[in-house]
Formats: C-alpha cells, sequence, structure tokens
C-alpha cells in the first residue's frame, strides 16, 4: 500500500530480522499514521538528494523484532519513527548524512551509522531535537556529530 508518492507501508514496515525469526512485525493503526510521517519525511529527503531512489532498510520494528536486533528499547523504530536507508545514486552515507545536515528539516535525531543513515522523528507532542550522532560499529559508542 502506497502512504506517499515513493514509499510503501510494506518497505516502511518490512523487517528481515522478523522474516528469519518467525516473528510478527505487522503494524498497529497508530504505527501506520506514524508511518505515514515517516514517509512524508523521506519525501523531503528525496527531493533533497536530488529525486534519486532511496533505499530502506529498516522503518517499523515490533518491540520483540527491537529486541532481536539488538536495538535500544525506547527506540523510534518501535513507534514506527524511523528509517535506516541509504541513497546508493547520491552518494555515500556520510554524504547523505551531511546534506540531511546542513538542510532545515525537522528530524528528531539523525545518525550516521554503518551502512545506513537513521532518521527519526520526535513523538507527537514533543519538540524535534535536531541531534546529529555518528555510531561507527553495533558495539560503538555514539560520538556527537556527523564524522567521516
Ligand atoms: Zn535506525
Amino acid at each position: 500500500m502506497k502512504i506517499s508518492d515513493h514509499f510503501t507501508l510494506e518497505e516502511l514496515s518490512f523487517s528481515e530480522a522478523a522474516v528469519r525469526l518467525g516473528l510478527d512485525n505487522t503494524s498497529t493503526p497508530n504505527v501506520i499514521t506514524n508511518l505515514g510521517l515517516v514517509a512524508a519525511v523521506m519525501e523531503t529527503i528525496r527531493t533533497l538528494l536530488g529525486d534519486r531512489p532511496i533505499v530502506v532498510h529498516s522503518g517499523y520494528r515490533a518491540p520483540e523484532v527491537n529486541e532481536a536486533v539488538g536495538g535500544v528499547a525506547t527506540s523510534a523504530h518501535c513507534f514506527g519513527l524511523a528509517c535506516d536507508f541509504a541513497c546508493p545514486e547520491f552518494g555515500t552515507i556520510y554524504e547523505v548524512a551531511l546534506a540531511i545536515l546542513k538542510s532545515d528539516l525537522a528530524y528528531d535525531q539523525l545518525i550516521l551509522e554503518y551502512g545506513w543513515v537513521h532518521v527519526g522523528l520526535a513523538q507527537e507532542g514533543l519538540l524535534s531535537r535536531r541531534e546529529a550522532l555518528t555510531k561507527r560499529s553495533p558495539w560503538a559508542a555514539y560520538e556527537s556529530g556527523i564524522r567521516a
């Protein structure tokens, strides 16, 4: 089901880990509403990156799925408020993260991770912090800023 011009509910709630582990990753109505907000932000990012295709790695993760992949319990992914992605036709993930950092996009968290960029949105009623971080590996600590 399309939830914006270029994004579907399926791609924003697909979880390779859920399939592999046989876990249910079905979105609740509230999560679907949030994924609509994420899709709108991803459209803005897609435009910012010169209208190039976005490769989604992870969007919504049900709590059990998030736990299985070692995600933090308060992860925006569990609310359907985050997307991990790349845009290889635009450039490296570092270049993608920098382009978003330089924009005026109202994200809560922008994280340059190992293999993709994480964009998280604030919960309804909360301010977007525009916090930028770098995480170089699953076991590395978060560093402040977007770092090469
Ligand atoms: Zn993420």
